[in-house]
């Protein structure tokens, strides 16, 4: 499946790595702190694992012990780790949850799924009204929010009612504004297979 998608010529065979997704119940006990894969491993899809690295490195320097270990140190480290590992869960869940597949009951059972509270309650919110609120310390934007539900088929039955207060032509405007500004760089920037010959082209 995976092959027959490569649209160029096939360099390697495809190397199936398992791995098995989960959760410290502490990430901070005692004297011992885990971080990245002794911590836990949510799944590729999102890349998310060298972040959580980094921001378990910056929270354990915010929370570093001054004379002996403290518990009130590694409760609140425990909480915002947890809370930042629920935060992407649902950001991954929702890939697969608001599948339109059919293809196999793999992506027909996802969408049947149990769901978190706190997921559904963010896509019921934007089903109904549009609307998508970032939650404090939440890695993904709205914007990232956005283009998994818009791009999975979840179309919002309602809107902000700010949004009347420009004409389309306004909107239009103001998007290809948006659009060039965008461009101007981007016609600077080689693509991906010339800057790959530029650097190992010799
Ligand atoms: C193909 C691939 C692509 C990836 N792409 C991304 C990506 O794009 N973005 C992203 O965020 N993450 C990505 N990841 C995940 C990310 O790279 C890993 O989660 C991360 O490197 C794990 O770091 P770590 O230090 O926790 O573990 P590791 O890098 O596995 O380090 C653990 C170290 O401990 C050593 N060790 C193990 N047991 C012992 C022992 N008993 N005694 C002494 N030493 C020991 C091992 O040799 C190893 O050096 C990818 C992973 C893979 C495999």
């Amino acid at each position: 499946m995976l092959l027959a998608n490569v649209e160029s010529k096939i360099i390697g065979e495809p190397n199936l790595i398992r791995f098995q997704t989960g959760r410290r119940h502490k990430q901070w006990d005692k004297n011992v702190v885990a971080i990245g894969l002794s911590s836990g491993f949510l799944e590729p899809l999102e890349s998310t694992s060298i972040h959580l690295i980094q921001s378990a490195i910056v929270r354990l320097i915010k929370l570093f012990p001054h004379v002996g270990i403290n518990a009130a140190n590694a409760t609140e480290y425990n909480q915002q780790a947890n809370l930042e590992i629920e935060q992407i869960r649902d950001f991954l869940i929702l890939h697969y949850h608001v599948n339109e597949r059919n293809d196999s009951a793999f992506w027909q059972d996802l969408r049947s799924m149990k769901i978190p509270e706190s997921l559904a309650k963010k896509i019921n919110l934007f089903s109904q009204t549009g609307n998508i609120f970032r939650e404090q310390e939440d890695l993904f934007l709205e914007s990232s929010w956005l283009q998994v539900m818009i791009g999975q088929g979840i179309v919002p039955q309602d809107y902000h009612p700010l949004a009347n207060t420009i004409s389309e032509i306004q909107l239009k405007e103001m998007l290809d504004s948006m659009k060039k500004i965008k461009q101007n760089p981007l016609e600077k920037i080689p693509s991906h297979d010339e800057y790959l010959m530029r650097i190992c082209g010799a």
